[in-house]
Parts: structure tokens; C-alpha cells; sequence
């Protein structure tokens, strides 16, 4: 059951026990008066404690002086049926008992007891029922489903501010311009500038894009909408086509404002898929919904749409196009400082005992993300209350931190420490080869924290021009590179593992691409041996496949050429990272320390390695080899 439907069954439940109360309270009304039986009434009259009454077919009420203190008070009882009405007038003559009788009508008294209070009650539970949740959903009535389920946080109480998110300095930097449109939109206007419509978080679950969103909005101060992209399309054909034409006019009528969409793979998939359900086509009513507002409405107005994903690779190119999400945003998982200013963060809502270290927490949880180490802060507050300590202390962290760890999804990213040495190797070694090879590009930054499935490290480069065209040596070095974790594995540990296989993939495309469309094979020649790019159509889809153009023995000659230059640059690579096996396991050293090193940072490390070591004159030797060939 999802979050929504459960509050909606809480509020029932709280309802039903409204009812329940107000009925009980309703059976004992204070005016109503005491219900005595026929013999107590009897008792009663025979000892002159009965004042008044009234004497009806079914009942008797009236009034009795109770207690020793004789105080006055209403009473009721039943008549029994036929019962010798003549005595007991006789009795209450004699006792002085002011009587009358009366004519019974109940129907009124019927009607509102057993009918109109209960169901007044009833309908006024399923009102606040309904305000509630259509207040949650932002629409008028909750009976129209055209109206999108948008929540829109008050900006005074749920305001949140950069403060509250921690590290992502990047994205913040990013996202100030925004900010700044949104203070000050007559600037932008006043001088023509543009400003994206559309930006698009990316990163894993927990990473604090829901959270740096509501920041943006919280910084510049204007109203925040925020709405899943599964809550768009729920219940039939056309309602999410519907919602997002909703959502945008309430957006359009509030701005400046922000327009925030979670999950939008969930509504932007890759159209035109394999499985054809019911569900594909209001799925791409609801995209091209979305995508014909994005392009309608002018910039100036103020609207800006953030949007977060985790899963970019399934998102449909229409959506990344100029005036739409052009403008995407990584956030990733934090590394150990990261960690340490977000366990920061969340430790300032609980008491902290002495002995708490947040930088040793901070290295006790690779793999965590923001809300997970939220999580962590919160079991650890959780643990010592109900010890009953008055200071959260170390214990407790340790405790919650094995916890979270238990929790199903985290179990899979927590490397072992030696996963981890395998992972700082590879990357190490990507790194080192291109930063020893003079055609490689820059290393831009190098990160052994988890990204997405399958990914568990990476070394970014960064081209220092845009190319067009590239040489045959900086071919061979990018090839080198993509080489370069494997060989580092091989160097480091004398054995290979499963993490190269996309590195190969990639090593294995280039090499062939160099051979058959470049001519960069001597035993080929500068031959392109131009497939033919043929449109097919097969089952339905136009599918784009190659055809050869040559003969079989062409084509084994290219498989050995590819295979050539694989390998001969992987023992290129292997011989340089031997040489300089020193810097590869220093590095890696402080790499899996510091889980992230920033090309500046990596480049001065590597220069202080050379200078204590002089006679490592590395490029020189890789110079020296390719003369060889
Ligand atoms: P996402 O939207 O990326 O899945 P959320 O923004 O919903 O992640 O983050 C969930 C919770 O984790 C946040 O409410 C916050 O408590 C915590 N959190 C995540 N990232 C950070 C961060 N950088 N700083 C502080 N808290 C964070
Ligand atoms: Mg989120
Ligand atoms: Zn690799």
C-alpha cells in the first residue's frame, strides 16, 4: 500500500472513532436524565423522594430529590405495560406528589436522536475528511479528477534553505541563477535574457533532490508545486493529460513559482517500447501534454519546472530538447566530507554526547546516501531514548548504522573493503594512464562511491577543446586509457576481475572502428571499409543495421588487426602502470580515504610522487616505446 493510500484508510479510522465517541457522549447527555428502573421509582415514591412527574402511555419522568443533601434532579423510567395506574395515583396523592398527565408524541425526539444527530455527525466527519484531503491534494473538490494531485508546501512553515542541504556546492552554483530569476525577474526581462524553463535533477534515490527543489523555492521565496510523476496517470485514460494542463494553469495563475516533478521517468520512458499495454498510451498522452506546455508557455512568466530522475537512461531524448530540460544537473552520492556535513546537518535536531565523532561515522558509511545517513541519526536518537541515556553517544551510532545497513537496498552498495581496493585500483589506473600519456585528455575527477547499478567508481575526463577530428596516437592513448583499470588490476593484484567489462567494450568498438572506418590499420590499409548503413523494417520498427561490403578473408584480417591493437596497447599500458606501480598504490591509498579526488587534487598529488621520486621520468618512456613500433 502506498503512502497516500494509507493516510487516506488512517483518516477513515479516525473518523469511525469520532463517530464512535460523539455517540457515546450523545447517550450520556448531561441533560438528559437519569434512567432508573420501574421498582427503583417505586422505592423511591414509597420513601417521598419523587417531587414531580409526568405520567405518559410508556413512561414516567420527573423530578426526585436524591442523596442525603436531598438535591433535585430529573429522572425517567418505563412504564410496565397495564400497570395499576390507580394505585399509583392513590400513592402519589399520598405522598404529595405534584403528577399530570400527557399525551406521548416521540416522533420528533425519534427522528433527531436516531436519525438527524447521527447522520449529521457522519456528514460532518466525511466533510473534514474530504476538505483534509482535497486541502493535501490542492484541488477544489476531490471528486474531480481532472484536477492534478499537486502539493504545495506553505512557504512559511515547511520553508527549507540551502542551509538545510548539505555539500552539493556544484548544483547549488547552478541552481543560483534560478534563484536569482526568480527574486528579480524584471532584470531578466528588462535585458532579454532567456532563462531555461526546465531543469532536470539527476542522481540515485536519497540524494536530496526532492530536498534541494524545495530549496530553490525556499531561497527565492516563491510558492513550490510538487507532484509525482506516477500521480499523473492513476486512474483513467485522459486524467493525466488533464492533470498536467491543471497543474500548469494553477502554476501560470501563482507565478513567480516552481513546478516540481518527481519520478518523471515514470511519464518520460522511452516511447514506442516492446510491450504495448493499456498503460503505454495514456502514458504518452500525459508526455505529450507535458511537452506541448513546456514548449507553449513564455519563460518570462516565471514558471520554472525542476524535474528529478534516477534512472536518466530510460528518458525519452524529446524531453532533453532546447526549451525544455535542457539544463541537467548530476547530484551524487556524497563522499566521506559529503557525509560528514550532512550527518552535520541532521545531528543539530538531536543532543550529541562527547564522545561522537561525525567525521568517524562519516567513514564508517560508504555507500550511504543523504537519506540513509538522515536515517542513521535518527535510530541512533531512536537507541538512546529508549535506553533511557540523555546524550546521543557513539554506541548508538554504531548500532543505527548497522541497522540502516540491514535495510534491504543498502546492502548490496556497501563494498567490502576489499571490493573497494579492487574498485580504487581500476580507477587509479585510468587515471594514471591518462594523466602519463601526453594525447589523453585531463583527468577531471576520480570517485570510488557508487553511482548507478553496476557502476561502483569512474574516472571523468575532461577534453580541454571540443575535437572534431583526432590522430591515430590520440586514439591509441584514449584506447590506452579505457585499458588502463584493467592493467592496473592485473598489475596491482597479479589477477583481472568482472569490473573492466565495460571499459573492454568500449576499448574493443574504438579498435575495430579504427581499422574499418578510419584506415588506421598498415595491414588493412586506409581502407573504409564503409558498411553499409541499411534501414530495415523488422517487425513494425525501422531498425538500423549494418551490412559488409567485403569479402570473408577481409573480414578476418580486420578481427586480427582489432585484436592487434587491443592488445599491444594494453601491453603499453601494463609496462607503463609497472613502471610507476609506486604512484598507483600511493594514490589508491588516498583515494580510498577520500573516496573523491578533483583532477587539481590528483595532479598536485602525482607531482609530489615525482618529485621524491626524480628518476621516474615515465612519458619519456612511453615515447620511447612507441618509437619501437
Ligand atoms: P531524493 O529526492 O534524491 O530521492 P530526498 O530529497 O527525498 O532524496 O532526500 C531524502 C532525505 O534525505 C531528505 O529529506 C533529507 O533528510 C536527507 N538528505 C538527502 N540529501 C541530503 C543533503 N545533501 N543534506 C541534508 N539532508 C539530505
Ligand atoms: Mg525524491
Ligand atoms: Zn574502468
Amino acid at each position: 500500500m502506498d503512502e497516500k493510500r494509507r493516510k487516506t484508510l488512517l483518516y477513515l479510522v479516525y473518523g469511525a472513532i469520532a463517530v464512535a465517541f460523539l455517540l457515546s457522549l450523545q447517550l450520556a447527555h448531561p441533560f438528559r436524565p437519569a434512567e432508573i428502573s420501574y421498582s427503583d421509582f417505586l422505592a423511591r415514591l414509597e420513601a417521598g423522594e419523587v417531587v414531580k412527574a409526568v405520567i405518559t402511555e410508556s413512561r414516567i419522568e420527573g423530578v426526585m430529590r436524591t442523596g442525603d443533601d436531598g438535591t433535585e434532579r430529573n429522572f425517567v423510567t418505563t412504564r410496565i405495560p397495564n400497570s395499576d395506574i390507580e394505585g399509583l395515583i392513590q400513592k402519589m396523592e399520598e405522598k404529595g406528589v405534584q403528577f399530570s398527565g400527557k399525551v406521548e408524541n416521540t416522533f420528533w425526539r425519534d427522528l433527531l436522536y436516531s436519525w438527524l444527530i447521527p447522520i449529521g455527525i457522519l456528514v460532518l466527519v466525511w466533510l473534514l475528511i474530504f476538505r483534509r484531503l482535497s486541502r493535501r491534494v490542492g484541488g477544489s473538490s476531490p471528486l474531480s479528477f481532472g484536477q492534478s494531485k499537486v502539493k504545495i508546501y506553505d512557504r512559511s512553515k515547511d520553508r527549507v534553505t540551502f542551509d538545510d542541504v548539505a555539500g552539493l556546492d556544484e548544483a547549488k552554483e547552478e541552481l543560483k541563477e534560478i534563484i536569482d530569476f526568480l527574486r528579480h525577474p524584471d532584470k531578466y526581462r528588462k535585458i532579454g535574457a532567456r532563462i531555461p524553463k526546465g531543469v532536470l535533477l539527476v542522481g540515485p534515490p536519497g540524494t536530496g533532490k526532492t530536498l534541494l527543489a524545495r530549496a530553490v523555492a525556499g531561497e527565492a521565496d516563491v510558492p513550490f508545486f510538487s507532484i509525482s510523476g506516477s500521480q499523473f496517470m492513476e486512474m483513467f485514460v485522459g486524467v493525466g493529460a488533464a492533470r498536467v494542463r491543471d497543474l500548469f494553469e494553477q502554476a501560470k495563475a501563482k507565478a513567480p513559482c516552481i513546478v516540481f516533478i518527481d519520478e518523471i521517468d515514470t511519464i518520460a520512458k522511452v516511447r514506442g517500447g516492446i510491450i504495448a499495454s493499456g498503460g503505454v498510451e495514456e502514458r504518452e498522452q500525459t508526455l505529450n501534454q507535458l511537452l506541448s506546455e513546456m514548449d507553449g508557455f513564455d519563460p518570462q512568466t516565471g514558471v520554472i519546472i525542476l524535474a528529478a530522475t534516477n534512472r536518466p537512461e530510460v528518458l525519452d531524448k524529446a524531453i532533453l530538447r532546447p526549451g525544455r530540460f535542457d539544463r541537467q544537473i548530476m547530484i551524487d552520492r556524497p563522499d566521506i566530507k559529503g557525509r560528514e556535513e550532512i550527518l552535520k546537518v541532521h545531528a543539530r535536531r538531536v543532543k550529541l554526547a562527547p564522545d561522537v565523532d561525525l567525521k568517524v561515522i562519516a567513514a564508517r558509511t560508504p555507500g550511504f546516501a543523504g537519506a540513509e545517513l538522515a536515517n542513521v541519526v535518527n535510530e541512533a536518537a531512536l537507541l538512546a531514548a529508549r535506553k533511557g541515556k540523555s546524550r546521543v553517544d557513539m554506541e548508538d551510532f554504531e548500532q543505527a548504522i548497522d541497522r540502516v545497513i540491514g535495510g534491504l537496498e543498502l546492502k548490496s552498495r556497501v563494498m567490502s573493503e576489499k571490493e573497494r581496493r579492487v574498485v580504487a585500483v581500476h580507477e587509479v589506473g585510468h587515471a594514471l594512464t591518462a594523466s602519463l600519456l601526453e594525447n589523453a585528455d585531463p583527468v577531471h575527477r576520480i570517485t570510488v562511491i557508487p553511482r548507478g547499478i553496476g557502476s561502483l567508481g569512474m574516472t571523468m575526463q575532461l577534453p580541454e577543446e571540443d575535437r572534431y577530428i583526432l590522430t591515430r596516437r590520440e586514439l591509441e592513448d584514449r584506447l590506452a586509457v579505457l585499458l588502463g583499470g584493467r592493467a592496473a588490476e592485473e598489475v596491482f593484484f597479479g589477477e583481472v576481475s568482472t569490473g573492466a567489462q565495460n571499459d573492454l567494450e568500449k576499448a574493443t568498438i574504438l579498435a575495430r572502428k579504427m581499422v574499418e572506418d578510419y584506415g588506421m590499420s598498415d595491414r588493412v590499409g586506409p581502407l573504409s571499409l564503409g558498411w553499409e548503413r541499411a534501414a530495415r523494417l523488422l517487425m513494425g520498427e525501422y531498425s538500423y543495421g549494418k551490412e559488409a561490403n567485403y569479402s570473408e578473408a577481409t573480414a578476418q584480417l580486420v578481427d586480427a588487426e582489432v585484436k592487434r591493437i587491443v592488445l599491444e596497447n594494453y601491453e603499453r599500458v601494463k609496462k607503463l602502470l609497472q613502471e610507476n606501480r609506486d604512484a598507483l598504490e600511493r594514490i589508491t591509498e588516498v583515494l580510498l580515504e577520500k573516496e573523491t579526488l578533483e583532477g587539481e587534487e590528483f595532479r598536485r598529488l602525482l607531482a609530489s610522487l615525482r618529485e621524491e621520486k626524480r628518476d621516474l621520468e615515465t612519458p619519456a618512456a612511453a615515447e620511447q616505446w612507441r618509437g619501437d613500433q
